[in-house]
């Protein structure tokens, strides 16, 4: 973006990416360098491969209560959403084909229900939300058809944090004998999540969101669940996606998924605090603003925020120059002067969802870091504001109100 002149370097963009933990990238390190096999091959070095890569779909299995047989790994959370939704689409098209979704989705979501739309291979019912970005359980009941064949509700949302009714939809699809997927990629590591109590048949999972690498992921398959390959060629992953095992991926993979679940607890904790202290710190000291998603339902880490008569982009450009790394709403879709399609959702007006950051904490970031933004957004605001004949007109109006 721009030149940072700042003396500091904060990094809240943790929904965006990861940084990879260093003992996740020394383990990585011996199987590119010294065990560098293809899994598929029977000798010594294909052999040493291949337990590395089953220990990493336990480790990652482990994470949500799953069956290592149950884990697909591929190349991120977008191929695990596309597999799902494709591939369930495709594998059950006999029993119909009428796929219920949210209009909130990762765009990986979205777009393939729209493509599936446009091969005429599926019909999509698009949910709304309500102004916190929940989707109501009651509102999938009374979307299904006889001829639905797959509910995609995600876990938590990627933008502004609301976590859904996961549960209630998942007694909802097992009740109904509809297949359940969940694009968990923002809550897979960050809260607990058990796919048989949940009643989740398919779930999308992604490494670099977790600390691990980048270009790996998985997708849980409920033993039993038809989902048609999108992928062919060999017959890695049981036959359910080709291409050799991406071996040092898989094992940092694995260690994050087993770092998070050791440390969730805690860094849930020490996030919601910081978080708690971001957000209230902000509302206090910038007026005309409001917290995106929902108050409690709430990602541990997502601080999303509305400051109205300013754009998102300056308010980015501004705190990159103060070495503060945010976005607004996802990095899909900065860059574009389309406001965010979850905001929108949501009900908010398009002056005002222009007006978006996002702030997403992770396991690096501080008290100090907290204090940093506290310190250099508020101005940042003020200067924009300055700037906003609108805003002038509404303080003159209260200042008007006052005197008279
Ligand atoms: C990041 C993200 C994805 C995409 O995952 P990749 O591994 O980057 O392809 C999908 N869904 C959600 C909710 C995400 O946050």
């Amino acid at each position: 973006m721009t030149q940072t002149t700042a003396s500091r370097r904060v990094y809240l963009d943790h929904a965006a990416t990861t940084p990879v933990r260093p003992e996740v990238a020394e383990a990585m390190l011996r199987f590119m360098v010294t065990d560098f096999g293809n899994a598929s091959s029977v000798h010594g070095f294909g052999r040493v491969a291949k337990e590395a890569t089953e220990n990493a779909r336990a480790q990652v299995a482990s994470l949500m209560g799953a069956r290592p047989e149950e884990i697909v790994l591929m190349s991120g959370g977008t191929e695990a959403d596309n597999m799902a939704i494709r591939g369930a689409v495709l594998a059950n098209a006999g029993r119909g084909r009428h796929v219920i979704t949210t209009k909130i989705e990762h765009h990986a979501v979205l777009h393939t229900c729209e493509g599936l739309e446009k091969e005429g291979l599926a019909e999509v019912t698009y949910l709304p939300v309500d102004a916190q970005a929940l989707v109501s359980a009651e509102a999938v009941a009374e979307a299904i058809r006889p001829d639905t064949v797959l509910v995609s509700l995600m876990f938590a949302n990627n933008e502004v944090g609301t976590i859904q009714p996961v549960a209630e939809v998942g007694r909802l699809c097992r009740e109904k004998g509809i297949l359940f997927h969940t694009d968990a990629v923002q809550a897979y590591g960050a809260l607990p999540l058990d796919v048989d109590a949940l009643g989740i048949d398919l779930l999308s999972a992604s490494s670099h969101k977790i600390y691990g690498p980048k270009g790996i992921g998985a997708l849980f398959i409920r033993k039993g669940r038809k989902v048609r390959p999108l992928i062919t060629g060999g017959f890695q992953e049981r036959n359910r996606r080709a291409g050799t095992s991406n071996v040092p991926g898989a094992v940092g993979f694995g260690l994050a998924a087993e770092l998070a679940m050791k440390e969730m607890e805690g860094r849930r904790r020490r996030l919601v605090a910081l978080r708690d202290r971001l957000i209230n710190g902000l509302v206090k000291k910038v007026e005309f603003t409001r917290l995106n998603g929902h108050p409690t339902l709430r990602l541990p880490n997502n601080a999303n925020l509305s400051f109205e008569f300013v754009e998102g982009e300056s308010i980015l450009l501004s705190l990159d120059m103060k070495g503060v790394a945010a976005s607004s709403g996802s990095a899909c879709t900065s860059g574009s002067l389309e406001p965010s399609h979850v905001l929108l959702a949501m009900g908010l007006p398009p002056e005002v969802a222009h007006g978006s950051v996002r702030m997403t904490l992770g396991t690096g970031n501080t008290d100090e870091d907290v204090d940093y933004v506290l310190e250099v957004l508020p101005p940042i605001i003020d200067r924009l504001r300055a700037m906003s004949p609108l805003h002038a007109k509404v303080v003159a109006g209260r200042e008007a109100r006052k005197g008279g």
